[in-house]
């Protein structure tokens, strides 16, 4: 059983059932791989991943963690060192991406000072966007745990509070009993409905 108060595990009942259907995902924060790998191991066959991260350590760690890993065959991963809001720009030409995932905040164990930013995180968003399938998702962990956390966290809920609700289906999870401020899970869909 997941604990329903740990947004990292909540997110993968979302997960969970994309994976079972998704031909394109993008880890936009792949950090030690964690993540990715949770995703690569539910992967089905032709599936294509991304590992996007802006430090090179944070990209050798998830290239060598999932080479450790026996994957369905035909999954395949492409790993781009790179700021997430360039690399969905420049470097992803797929517009039919089914889950695009953020884990927000520093590389555990590395250099805490290398941190997701509000106005990457945002032009990121604004730039995957127009590359998610229809129905796709998005999901955001964030940290307002820190100070800096919780600005991120701030300026991302404002941010994406006011997308049109005819293009976007844009949902908020917190746990609401505990204390220091807990991680959140944002979702946001393209919806389908109104194309
Ligand atoms: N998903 C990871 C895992 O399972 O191990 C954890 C991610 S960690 C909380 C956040 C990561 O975001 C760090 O590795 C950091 O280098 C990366 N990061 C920070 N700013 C970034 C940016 N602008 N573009 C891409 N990655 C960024």
């Amino acid at each position: 059983m997941i604990n329903i108060n740990n947004a990292v595990q909540f997110q993968h009942l979302i997960w969970d059932r994309i994976m079972k259907s998704a031909s394109v995902v993008v880890d936009a924060t792949c950090g030690n791989g964690h993540d990715l790998l949770y995703l690569a191991e539910r992967a089905q066959s032709e599936c294509h991943l991304y590992g996007i991260d802006i430090q090179e350590q944070a990209v050798s760690a998830s290239r060598e963690l999932l080479a450790s890993k026996k994957l369905q065959s035909n999954v395949t991963i492409t790993f781009l060192h790179n700021s997430h809001d360039i690399a969905l720009h420049q470097e992803i030409k797929e517009n039919t991406i089914d889950l695009i995932i953020f884990n927000l905040g520093y590389l555990p164990g590395g250099d805490h000072s290398i941190i997701t930013r509000p106005h990457n995180t945002i032009e990121a968003l604004n730039n995957a966007f127009p590359k998610l399938a229809k129905d796709g998702i998005i999901t955001i962990v964030a940290y307002p745990g820190t100070p800096e956390g919780m600005e991120e966290k701030e300026a991302l809920h404002k941010y994406i509070s006011q997308l049109d609700q005819a293009k976007y289906n844009v949902c908020h999870w917190h746990p609401i009993n505990q204390a220091n401020n807990p991680p959140e899970l944002y979702l946001i869909q393209n919806d389908n409905s109104h194309n």
